[in-house]
């Protein structure tokens, strides 16, 4: 009688343990991207926004971190090799789209690298890539595909039918309507049939989707719609999986338009504010960038709006920078820190300085997959 007690103390103990353990995991994983959406794009995004520095939601994140980029083998990554490490774990060259190190871009594969995504599907979680750059290009096709060269937008697409994990990814939505229907016809697909042959609601609009639909294909012909409602919706369909989802959301902050840039960076962080106050505690939400890019404050004083007067700028001696009143840029792409910021199961982890690649091995740790 006393064993039998003893025995099903142990149990219940074993029981509570087992779930406050599974209490600390993340169920869910949202990965929000700002493409070049360096500190010198926050900062001046909180002031153009807000008209004072730190009043970003991602700046006011429980946890921060600082994350450098460089791709395997250059100080200053693309967007290919900076989300390969991010959604992979590793390094690889500039162009290349989650495969190893040993590809050559445009010549030779590399290795394909297990993308976090990838992890999901085999586990049998729902999975999603928003973005309003074109839905095969760079940081959303390192979520799903594996090429030697960005640029290959068709084949990139066309792995989204042929999935090597689960049963594929279940909403892609972005821009990219046009090129990529015309580069995967060039493969001698016809996408219409391709795509709604594996199961998918293939539409223009969101109104155009059902709203029972578990499989999406979204194509916009361009990236000015709206991302927050995007977002939205695909939270509502990836997570009616018991088991959870994994979903990136990536919003262009390039900042060669600068107001484009600003005002993109003020509105997807306001989508990153929407998603955190959405979702329970059971989802772990990062922000960060791929890499920096080179805008700065140089001047401006704190009682006037920092870009006073747009319609001045004038392009110096070299073609690519252009100097506001209070801003300038460079047009390119910078290799210093940029932040992650997150909240939720496995936050903790996102703090000092690290390594791009570590992003990977904290949302694949909050999720307890290692
Ligand atoms: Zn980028």
């Amino acid at each position: 009688m006393k064993r039998s007690i003893s025995l099903l103390l142990v149990l219940f103990l074993l029981l509570v343990w087992s779930e406050l353990a599974a209490q600390d995991r993340a169920k869910n994983v949202i990965l929000f991207l700002g493409d070049a959406g360096g500190i010198p794009t926050l900062n001046a995004a909180s002031i153009y926004g807000y008209s004072k520095p730190h009043q970003l939601f991602v700046q006011k994140m429980p946890h921060i971190g600082l994350s450098e980029t460089s791709s395997v083998s250059q100080w200053v990554t693309d967007s290919a090799a900076g989300m390969t490490a991010i959604v992979t774990g590793h390094k690889t060259h500039n162009g290349v789209i989650s495969q190893s190190d040993a590809a050559v871009r445009r010549l030779k594969d590399g290795a394909p690298l297990k993308t976090i995504l990838e992890y999901a599907e085999e586990r049998g979680l729902s999975t999603g890539v928003v973005s309003n750059s074109s839905a095969a290009s760079a940081t959303p096709a390192a979520c799903y595909a594996h090429v030697n060269d960005r640029r290959k937008e068709g084949e990139i697409f066309a792995q989204i039918l042929e999935p090597r994990f689960g049963d594929g990814i279940d909403f892609v939505l972005g821009a990219g309507h046009q090129r990529i229907l015309e580069e995967m016809r060039k493969l001698g697909l016809d996408p219409e049939v391709a795509i709604k042959g594996k199961g998918y609601t293939f539409a223009k609009s969101l109104q155009a989707v059902p709203s029972d639909s578990r499989r999406v294909v979204v194509l916009f012909d361009s990236g000015n719609f709206d991302l927050g409602a995007a977002t939205q919706r695909a939270i509502d369909v990836l997570s009616r999986n018991p088991k959870g989802f994994f979903l990136m959301v990536e919003s262009d902050l390039h900042t060669d338009n600068i107001v484009q840039g600003l005002e993109r960076a003020v509105a997807f962080d306001r989508i990153i504010q929407q998603t955190a106050q959405r979702m329970k505690s059971d989802t772990l939400i990062l922000f960060t960038a791929d890499h920096s890019y080179d805008l700065r404050i140089h001047a401006g004083k704190k009682n006037e709006p920092l870009l006073s007067a747009p319609e001045k700028a004038t392009a110096t001696n070299d073609q690519d920078s252009i100097r506001f009143a209070n801003v300038r840029r460079d047009d390119d792409h910078t290799g210093e820190e940029v932040i992650v910021a997150a909240q939720g199961p496995g936050a903790e982890r996102v703090r000092g300085f690290l390594a791009n690649t570590e992003v990977f091995h904290i949302m694949m740790s909050a999720v307890g997959w290692k």
